[in-house]
C-alpha cells in the first residue's frame, strides 16, 4: 500500500479527506507490520492479512485467479450489474482467458468458487468450504457430467448463493458440451432416504416429500453431490458407486432444500438469464406466481426456554400488550440493535437499561436496545385508576410509584434488516404516523383539495395533529383516522364493543361553545375494564369515568356516539367502528412482539483455563500437566543430564552456521534457517516427497534430543 494516495472519492471533500486520512494510516502501520515481519523473527516474512480496497481485490486475494480483481473491475464499470459480470467472469475462466489452469475440471473448479466468492462479496467462507470440490465425472454411459460437492458451511452463503453453482454448473454444461447427470433409481432413493434421515436430525423450515426429491434429483442436469457431515449413516441405500460415503451428507440436503425449494423463483430467473431450461423447476415446488410461499407466524414460546430464575419477563409471545412492532431505525440502533421508549425502560425497574441485552420472540433470537422517544411509549393505569400514556422518561420517573400496572409496554423499533437477516417473513405493523403520513401525502398527490385546515404543520409533524384536525381530515380525504386517536380496539370482541358503544353513546358531553372538550361515562366495573383493554386514556372522578379534551371527540365519533349508524352484523370490531363513524379505523396493535431478560453477564471473553506464555513440545516430560518448568528440572532415567527431552520437533538449518535446530529464525546469525526434508527411517536429507532408498514419505521434523535449560 502506498501513503500520501488521494482517493478521490466521489463525496463531499470533508468525508474524501476521512477516507484519505483512514487509507493513509492503515498503509503507515501496514508498512511497519512488514517491516516487522521482515526481520524473519515470525513464523512467516510476510504480513498474512492482506489490504483489500473492494470485493474485485478481496476475491483475487481469496480464491483468485491472478487477474480477476482488474478484470472485474472494468466489467462492472462498464456494466453496473453484479450477476452479469459474474457470469462473463465464469465463461472466461472456463476459457482460459482468466488463471492458467490445465484441465477443464480445474477451470470449472475455480470459475465456480470464483463466482461464489463474488456473489457473496467475500465476506463468508462458503465458496471455500462449502463447495470444497467440482468434479466433472462420467455417467454409466461414458457421457461426462458437471459432479458439484456441498458441505456444511453452505448453509452461511445464503439461498441465492447456494444454488448459484448449480445453475453455474448447467451453463459450464452448455459451454464445455457436457451430458447431464443421469442418476439410476438406487441413486434416486439415496437421495430420497439421506433427505429423510436428514430430516431427524435437524429440523428445518421446508421439508421436502420424497416425490419431490425424487423430482429433482431427476430433473436437476448437475449433480447435487455432497461431503459426509453426520455420523449418521444410511440404512438401505448403502455402497453405491457414485456416492463414496454412507454417512448423510448435510451439504447436499440444505443445498436441497434450503436452497432449491425455497428458492426456485430465483433459480428460474437466474437460468432464464443464461438461456437455460429449468422449467421443470416449475411443476414441483408449489409457489405462487407473485413468489415466495404464505407462511403463517404463530407465537413462539423459543425465547422463554433456559431462562434464569429471577430473570423477569416483560411480555409473552405474541400476546396483546407486550412490545408493538414497529419499523424504522435511530441512530442507535440497526441489526440486532433495537429501540424502546425511554418511559418503558424506567417502569422495566430499569432492570431494561440502555444497551442491555433482550430475548426476543422475533425477528432474531436477541436483541440489545437503545432508548428511542419518538415511538410509543408505554400506557399505564395508576393507583387512582387513571390511565394515561407516558410521553418521556421524566414522566416515568415521576409517576413510577403510583404505576399499579402497566397495560402497554410501548413499542419496539426494529429495522427492516433485522427481519431480512434472520429470514423472517415480515409481520404486519400497527398503525403508526409515518404510515398515516404517506396515505395523507397520497391523496394530496391525487390532487384532492382540503377546506379549512393548514396543512403546512400537519406535513410538517404528523405526530402533532389535534382530534378535531385528524377526524376533519379524514371525512375530507378519505384517509384512515390518525394513529394518535386510534386505540386498542382488537382485544375487543363484538359483544364487549357493542357494551362500549352503548355507554358511550350514553356519555355526558362536555362542551367549550361547540366543541367537545370531555366525556363523561358513567362508572361501572365492565366498563373500566373495557377502556383498559383498548388503552384510551381516561380518569375515574365522583363517580364518572372522564375521558379528556385531547381524545374525548374523536373517541365520541369512532365509536359512533354522534350519529345514528348500525354497528351492522359483521364480527369484525374494525369493520363494525368503520361503519359507525364513516372513517376508515385501522389495527393500532398490528404485531405483538415477546420479549425477557437476557443474561448479560454470562457474556465474557472466551479464556484459555491458565496462561500458557509459550507452547513447545516435551513429549510425556513435565508430569502430567506437561509442565516445561517441571520437564526442566527432571532428570533422564540414568541421572545423567538435566531438563533434556526426546521429541519429534521440526528440521530446521541454519545457513550461517549450519546448525540444526527447531526455529525459524537463528538467534547467532539473525537470519531465516531453512527447513528440512528428512526421511524418518534412514535419515536421508534430500527434497524430495518419498525417501528413494526407504519409498516412505519424507517429513519436515525428526527425533531429536532437546536441552529445554539450553532453549
Ligand atoms: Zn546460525
Ligand atoms: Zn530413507
Amino acid at each position: 500500500m502506498k501513503r500520501g494516495i488521494n482517493l478521490n472519492l466521489k463525496a463531499e471533500p470533508q468525508v474524501n479527506a476521512y477516507y484519505n486520512r483512514l487509507y493513509d494510516q492503515v498503509a503507515e502501520q501496514y508498512a511497519w507490520a512488514e517491516k516487522a515481519k521482515a526481520t524473519g523473527r515470525d513464523a512467516t516474512a510476510l504480513v498474512e492479512s492482506k489490504p483489500a480496497m473492494d470485493l474485485a481485490d478481496r476475491c483475487e486475494q481469496i480464491i483468485g485467479p491472478p487477474g480477476v480483481a482488474k478484470r472485474y473491475r472494468e466489467l462492472f464499470a462498464e456494466r453496473k450489474d453484479r450477476l452479469n459480470c459474474i457470469f462473463t467472469i465464469f465463461e472466461e475462466i472456463l476459457d482460459k482467458k482468466l488463471g492458467d489452469f490445465e484441465t477443464a475440471e480445474k477451470r470449472l473448479e475455480q470459475a465456480v468458487k470464483t463466482s461464489l466468492v463474488l456473489v457473496t462479496e467475500g465476506v463468508v467462507v462458503a465458496p471455500l468450504d462449502g463447495v470444497p470440490s467440482v468434479k466433472i465425472s462420467k455417467n454409466y454411459d461414458g457421457s461426462p457430467y458437471v459432479d458439484i460437492y456441498f458441505a456444511g458451511p453452505i448453509r452461511a452463503a445464503g439461498g441465492t448463493a447456494t444454488v448459484l453453482p448449480l445453475i453455474l454448473g448447467d451453463y459450464a454444461r452448455k459451454l464445455l458440451g457436457l451430458d447431464r447427470y443421469k442418476p439410476t433409481d438406487e441413486e434416486v432413493e439415496r437421495y430420497v432416504e439421506e433427505c429423510a434421515v436428514y430430516d431427524e436430525i435437524f429440523t428445518r423450515q421446508y421439508k421436502l416429500s420424497g416425490e419431490e426429491v425424487r423430482k429433482i434429483i431427476r430433473g436437476c442436469p448437475v449433480c447435487i453431490n455432497g461431503e459426509p457431515t453426520e455420523e449418521r449413516e444410511v440404512s438401505d441405500y448403502r455402497n453405491l458407486e457414485r456416492v463414496h460415503s454412507n454417512r448423510v451428507r448435510g451439504g447436499m440436503c440444505l443445498v436441497l432444500s434450503e436452497g432449491i425449494a425455497l428458492k426456485a423463483m430465483k433459480i428460474l430467473q437466474m437460468a432464464k438469464r443464461l438461456g437455460l431450461d429449468w422449467g421443470w423447476l416449475e411443476q414441483i415446488i408449489k409457489i405462487g406466481k407473485g413468489g415466495e410461499k404464505e407462511i403463517n407466524v404463530e407465537p413462539s414460546y423459543s425465547y422463554l426456554t433456559r431462562i434464569a430464575a429471577g430473570r423477569p419477563i416483560f411480555a409473552y409471545p405474541s400476546r396483546m400488550g407486550g412490545f408493538r412492532l414497529r419499523y424504522g431505525r435511530t441512530r442507535n440502533s440497526g441489526i440486532m440493535g433495537k429501540g424502546l421508549h425511554p418511559a418503558t425502560m424506567v417502569l422495566s425497574d430499569e432492570f431494561i437499561s440502555v444497551g442491555v441485552q433482550l430475548k426476543v420472540e422475533r425477528p432474531g433470537k436477541s436483541a440489545g436496545v437503545f432508548p428511542c422517544d419518538s415511538i410509543e411509549g408505554p400506557i399505564v393505569r395508576l393507583a387512582s385508576g387513571e390511565v394515561r400514556q407516558l410521553h418521556s422518561l421524566e414522566e416515568a420517573r415521576q409517576c413510577l410509584d403510583q404505576v399499579k400496572e402497566v397495560l402497554f409496554l410501548g413499542d419496539l423499533l426494529v429495522s427492516y434488516g433485522d427481519f431480512k437477516q434472520a429470514a423472517h417473513p415480515l409481520m404486519p405493523a400497527g398503525y403508526c404516523e409515518e404510515w398515516w403520513l404517506l396515505e395523507l401525502q397520497k391523496q394530496l398527490a391525487e390532487q384532492k383539495k382540503v377546506e379549512g385546515i393548514e396543512l403546512g404543520p400537519v406535513l410538517k409533524n404528523p405526530k402533532d395533529v389535534d382530534g378535531a384536525t385528524a377526524v376533519e381530515l379524514s371525512l375530507q380525504l378519505g384517509i384512515p383516522l390518525h394513529p394518535k386517536y386510534v386505540h386498542y380496539y382488537k382485544a375487543l370482541n363484538r359483544d364487549e364493543l357493542l357494551y362500549l358503544i352503548e355507554k358511550a353513546k350514553a356519555a355526558n358531553k362536555v362542551f367549550d361553545e361547540t366543541r367537545i372538550v370531555g366525556a363523561e361515562l358513567a362508572f361501572d366495573e365492565e366498563l373500566k375494564k373495557l377502556l383498559e383493554r383498548i388503552g384510551l386514556p381516561h380518569k375515574p372522578v365522583n363517580g364518572a369515568l372522564v375521558v379528556g379534551e385531547t381524545q374525548a371527540y374523536p373517541f365520541l365519533k369512532t365509536v359512533g356516539a354522534l350519529a345514528d349508524e348500525k354497528p351492522g352484523d359483521t364480527h369484525d370490531v374494525l369493520e363494525c367502528l368503520s361503519r359507525l363513524s364513516g372513517l376508515t379505523i385501522r389495527d393500532k396493535g398490528g404485531t405483538f412482539i415477546g420479549a425477557r431478560m437476557g443474561r448479560p453477564e454470562t457474556s465474557r471473553p472466551r479464556k484459555m483455563v491458565g496462561n500458557p506464555h509459550v507452547l513447545f513440545p516435551i513429549g510425556l516430560a513435565g508430569e502430567n500437566i506437561r509442565s516445561i518448568n517441571k520437564a526442566m528440572n527432571s532428570q533422564d532415567a540414568k541421572r545423567q543430564s538435566t531438563g533434556v527431552v526426546e521429541v519429534d520437533i521440526a528440521h530446521y538449518v541454519c545457513p550461517g552456521c549450519r546448525k540444526t535446530m527447531p526455529y525459524y529464525y537463528c538467534r547467532d546469525c539473525k537470519a531465516r534457517t531453512v527447513l528440512q526434508t528428512v526421511c524418518p527411517k534412514c535419515g536421508l536429507n534430500a527434497p524430495k516427497e518419498k525417501c528413494p532408498k526407504c519409498s516412505v514419505p519424507m517429513k519436515h521434523y525428526t527425533k531429536r534430543k532437546i536441552d529445554l535449560n539450553a532453549v
